[in-house]
């Protein structure tokens, strides 16, 4: 379980760019972040994860204070996948998915396993990349990287796992391949996913709960078929919405709307 109690952060110190957030996520849920451009979902998702220290207000992870946690002791808990992915070094695909096993070797005497080993291959078979296995990561489309960072995820092997608009530049294919797998892990192994979405249609089909962000506040939080109205999202968003239920799915279909069309 995470919780975050009464949370603060701020860029230049003078304006808070999030504020006094307070909220909990239950082990074994799938929860959505939504919100307009700039709201403070990164920024929250990277105070969760500890990547952030909040300037006023405490996160706790299964009990234990973040910020007195070890980088790698949050890692063997947590795998992010960061909104913006730095890479500096053209290191090869599988070189990539391998640093996410960095959490679970020791660091006096590092050896590379044959549990290291499966945890790669599965996450790259997962993720579809194991084609491009010796590609060097610079010289790969845009929706092929963002897998291998899915599948540095992966190959982490954590019960959360935390991912900033996983669905940037991956076609429709392998966006609904990606999360069908995770809804698999949350089912079978109670992993806990928290995911950034822009397409609410996304958010419908695989979250439990939504939590809704404008202006660095909570400003809705509720299971996922009472965040997702159209009363609701007009506020949020400031743009219309149309909403329908999927009978077959018993889920809401959110319909965008044109103001010239
Ligand atoms: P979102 O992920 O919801 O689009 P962010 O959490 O990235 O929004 O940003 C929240 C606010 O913090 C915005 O006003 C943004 O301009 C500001 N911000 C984000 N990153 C930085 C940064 N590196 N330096 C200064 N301000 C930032
Ligand atoms: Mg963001």
């Amino acid at each position: 379980m995470i919780t975050c109690n009464d949370i603060s952060y701020s860029y230049d110190g003078i304006q808070n760019d999030l504020e006094e957030l307070t909220y909990s996520i239950n082990q074994g849920e799938w929860l959505g972040i939504i919100g307009p451009n700039g709201s403070g979902k990164s920024t929250l998702l990277n105070l969760l994860c500890g990547l952030f220290q909040p300037s006023k207000g405490k996160v706790r992870l299964d009990g234990e204070l973040v910020s007195s946690m070890s980088n790698k002791q949050i890692a063997k808990k947590i795998a992010v996948l960061s909104q913006q992915n730095s890479f500096t070094f053209s290191y090869e695909v599988k070189e990539t998915v391998k640093l996410g096993r960095v959490a679970h070797s020791s660091s006096f005497f590092p050896t590379w396993t044959s549990v290291d080993e499966n945890a790669v291959k599965n996450a790259m078979s997962m993720t579809g990349i194991n084609k491009m296995a010796n590609n060097l990561i610079n010289e790969i489309s845009g929706g092929e990287r963002q897998r291998v960072f899915l599948a540095q995820c992966f190959a982490q092997e954590t019960p959360y796992i935390f991912l900033d608009e996983p669905s940037n530049h991956l076609d429709l294919m392998h966006t609904i391949r990606i999360l069908d797998m995770l809804k698999e892990l949350q089912r079978n192994e109670r992993k806990t996913i928290v995911t950034v979405f822009h397409d609410l249609n996304l958010a419908s089909l695989y979250c439990d709960r939504l939590l809704g962000i404008k202006d660095g506040k909570l400003f809705i939080e509720g299971k996922t078929d009472s965040v997702l109205t159209e009363e609701v999202l007009q506020d949020l968003f400031d743009t219309s919405f149309q909403i329908l239920d999927n009978p077959e799915t018993n889920k809401k279909v959110i319909i965008y709307k044109s103001n010239v069309l």
